[in-house]
């Protein structure tokens, strides 16, 4: 039987909520869907203040923007990253200096950023890959030494703790991502978690255009105007409407997906342990969403090779991520230096179906195969 690699899961309010929305006679963004989603993430997590936009890629650069990105200041992502972590800095006139991951998982290296610190530096941006954590203490402790900002990219990282505190509550701000194959989903979607007081009223007018038209809304004011540069970062209230019934179902969304890693984790854990490939290891500090289940083989040829027998076997594993380092775009502007734990990852890393309808068999039929 055919293994996708991923399938949108339903909820099933998703059309009903979509037609609420429809009929509530307001269907641009900042509706009651938009505030009750908005307030979820507030109330449940403890941001000081959420907004809904149309991707993690806006949520990155509305935090770009709000950073005050000049020209030729450096931003320190990790290479082994999707392209929006540093795309959206870059927008700005950004120069992205790129770090190595931990040997143990993807994560930047904290023990190696300070050594990339410059004048110019403005901003970190740690990326929780696959949901676990980086080492947030250590990164908030070198950015206050440094007088730098965070912004977490937690586009995989709904409902996933560091030392108990919430993933993207943690850094001045973080932007989360509601993509189809993230854990909750409205198609193209994500959020900007704002944590920094200082940062919410001037969020507010990026996110609507450069106006205070929210304030407006909420009669603060008695006329709008333009205030500042922006763009049109809000998703509209059928979109909101959509996820909003996935955020209903987030407890089961996340256990089942969890009883699924787990399963994988157990059936895999014996030929890791013969040294076959290795296994997510996840640091005592931080959680694990199981947004991905992830296996590490040690070459290129063996991972290749797997993924052959697997997709003979109508079972889709993929690799992920190539290193922006050495991506086409970037580099020229690189400075040059090896990352070869990224590349490594770049290299060796494969993605094994996940997705809420998977079945234990499916994921039992997944280990026998790469068991051959
Ligand atoms: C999915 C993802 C993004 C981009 O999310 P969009 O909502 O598609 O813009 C950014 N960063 C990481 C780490 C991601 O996994």
């Amino acid at each position: 039987m055919h293994i996708p690699f991923n399938l949108p899961h339903l909820t099933g309010k998703e059309a009903h909520y979509m037609y609420q929305a429809v009929y509530n006679g307001k269907l641009s963004g900042n509706g009651e869907f938009t505030k009750r989603c908005q307030r979820f993430f507030e109330e449940k997590y403890g941001f000081k203040k959420c907004l809904l936009t149309t991707s993690c890629t806006d949520a990155l650069e509305m935090a770009a923007i709000l950073c005050g990105i000049q020209p030729g200041d450096e931003v320190i992502v990790p290479s082994y990253t999707f392209v929006s972590s540093a795309l959206a800095f870059v927008r700005q006139g950004a120069k992205i200096v790129f770090a190595d991951s931990m040997k143990r998982n993807p994560n930047i290296d904290a023990e190696q950023i300070e050594a990339l610190i410059t004048p110019r530096t403005k901003v970190i941006v740690p990326v929780h890959y696959a949901g676990v954590a980086c080492d947030m203490d250590r990164i908030m402790e070198i950015a206050e030494k440094h007088h730098l900002l965070v912004v977490e990219d937690a586009a995989q990282a709904i409902d996933s703790f560091y030392k108990g505190k919430p993933l993207g509550t943690i850094g001045h701000l973080s932007a989360f991502s509601f993509h189809e194959t993230k854990n909750i989903i409205s198609g193209e979607g994500g959020m900007l978690g704002i944590n920094d007081e200082r940062f919410i009223r001037r969020a507010e007018i990026i996110w609507e255009k450069g106006t205070n038209r929210a304030e407006f809304f909420r009669g603060e004011v008695n006329k709008y105007g333009w205030c500042d540069i922006g763009s049109s970062f809000l998703p509209s209230e059928v979109v909101a409407a959509f996820l909003w019934a996935q955020l209903e179902h987030l407890d089961d969304i996340q256990s089942k997906r969890k009883q699924l890693w787990n399963k994988y984790y157990e059936l895999l854990k014996p030929l890791a342990d013969k040294g076959r490939f290795h296994l997510s290891d996840i640091p005592k500090y931080a959680t694990n969403n199981a947004h991905m289940f992830y296996l590490v083989c040690n070459s290129l040829q063996e991972r290749t090779t797997l993924i052959k027998k697997l997709k003979e076997n109508d079972i889709l594993a993929v690799f992920h991520y190539l290193s922006l380092h050495s991506s086409e775009y970037y580099k020229d502007k690189h400075d040059g230096r090896q990352l070869p734990e990224c590349d490594r990852y770049a290299d060796c890393l494969v993605r094994l179906p996940m997705y809420y309808e998977l079945t234990e068999n499916d994921v039992k039929q997944t280990c026998s195969v790469i068991e051959l």
